[in-house]
């Protein structure tokens, strides 16, 4: 199948009882056996559910993987991922993670005595220069959010085998429509199914994806251990979200590129990050290693962080919202909502500054977008 059948049919087949053309919301906390010892494949939704594994299946096959695991969240995936390391390892991490990712990281997996270092993961030198001998994991995000930073996925891939390193990539920015970094030899790829892949706003959604048997056997443990886990519906409602990946991806990035364009030629935008703009730092690894370059864009206005409020103020179709990947364009503003729990020393070292607005381009028509933008950019 080419890529955009699996997008539509992965791991889909008709139910067998009703011919059902959508698979079963199956709805069940748990399942009846046959006999002591004899069920039909399903004993607890904690450990395996029918409309989970469809999901399962269907996100795995998208992304070029063996194997799927879903879980309550993004951060339940990312969080399971650490899962696999043990007191005393050490993080290598992109520098210019979610600021949920740092704040997990710092506040709550230090206290296990794990230890994480951030570092431009968009330099592979850098990233050498981190490694120490109690480093078990790179664990790198691409393109970054909010800066949009973007890693060299196969140059990383050479570090972790050099140095035995357990290779995790957050996909979310991307989507398996534009990169799927298995194929540059990551160990796992992670995606809040939030954003793009479920689509619509409608829910809260993770998964981790490998090919590693070893890795999915740990994985599979962890999610029916300790629980974090998404409901059937959740499921049911992201596979029909997923269907549709492919033509909302080719409509987010075709309308994020006019945008981008549109803010970079205004004269009251004083930088614009987006992979697809030539002026991007990385544009040419982004060519090289990406089909497209999504529908993420940050922008610092002239005047800072009090212009910036006057247009996340001032817009009416974008909406003022703390989440991304939904065919809403949504405007954010990292410093105070995404980030926030970033210290703001930190924040400013990364280049996070106060004036950045980070937007999220829907599928709207782009005209309209701009007009938004441009009405609330001629309040400044
Ligand atoms: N990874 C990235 C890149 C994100 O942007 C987010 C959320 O914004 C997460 C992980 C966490 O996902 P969730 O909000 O589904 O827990």
């Amino acid at each position: 199948m080419k890529f955009d059948t699996k997008v539509v049919r992965a791991g889909i087949t008709p139910d067998p009882t009703t011919g059902s053309i959508v698979p079963p919301l199956y709805q069940t906390a748990t399942y009846v056996l046959d006999e002591v010892g004899k069920d039909k494949g399903f004993d607890y939704s904690r450990s395996t559910n029918p409309t989970r594994q469809t999901l399962e299946e269907q996100l795995a096959t998208i992304e070029g993987g063996k194997h799927g695991i879903c879980f309550a969240s993004g951060m339940a995936a990312v969080d399971s991922c650490m899962k696999l390391l043990k007191a005393g390892d050490h993080v290598l991490c992109s520098d210019d993670v979610y600021g949920g990712v740092s704040r997990h990281f710092n506040k709550v997996l230090t206290r296990y005595n794990l230890s994480f270092t951030y570092v431009d993961t968009s330099s592979p030198d850098k990233v050498r220069e981190g490694i120490r001998p109690e480093t078990k994991m790179l664990w790198v995000e691409t393109p970054t959010n909010p800066l949009l930073k973007v890693t060299d996925l196969a140059a990383m891939a050479g570090l972790a085998k050099e140095h035995g390193l357990l290779y995790g990539v957050d996909s979310t920015f991307a989507t398996p429509v534009f990169l799927r970094p298995l194929e540059f030899g990551a160990d796992m790829v992670v995606h809040s199914t939030t954003k793009y892949l479920s689509g619509h706003n409608q829910l809260i959604g993770g998964v981790v994806i490998t090919s590693r048997e070893d890795v999915f056997e740990e994985m599979k443990f962890i999610q029916k251990t300790i629980g974090a886990v998404p409901s059937p519906f959740d499921c049911w409602l992201t596979m029909l979200g997923v269907k549709t990946l492919h033509l909302r991806m080719a409509r987010h990035a075709s309308n994020a590129q006019v945008v981008a364009e549109f803010l970079e030629a205004h004269a009251k935008v004083e930088r614009v990050t987006y992979p697809g703009l030539p002026s991007h730092p990385q544009h040419d690894i982004a060519k090289a290693q990406m089909d497209g370059y999504s529908g993420m864009i940050s922008f610092e206005l002239v005047g800072g962080i009090s212009a910036g409020r006057t247009v996340m103020n001032g817009v009416k179709l974008c909406a003022l919202a703390e989440s991304l990947g939904a065919v809403e364009t949504m405007i954010t503003h990292p410093a105070t909502m995404t980030h926030a729990d970033v210290p703001t020393e930190e924040r400013h070292a990364r280049g996070l500054t106060d004036g950045l607005v980070r937007i999220s381009v829907g599928i709207e028509d782009p005209e309209d977008i701009i007009a938004d933008l441009e009405e609330a950019l001629d309040k400044v």
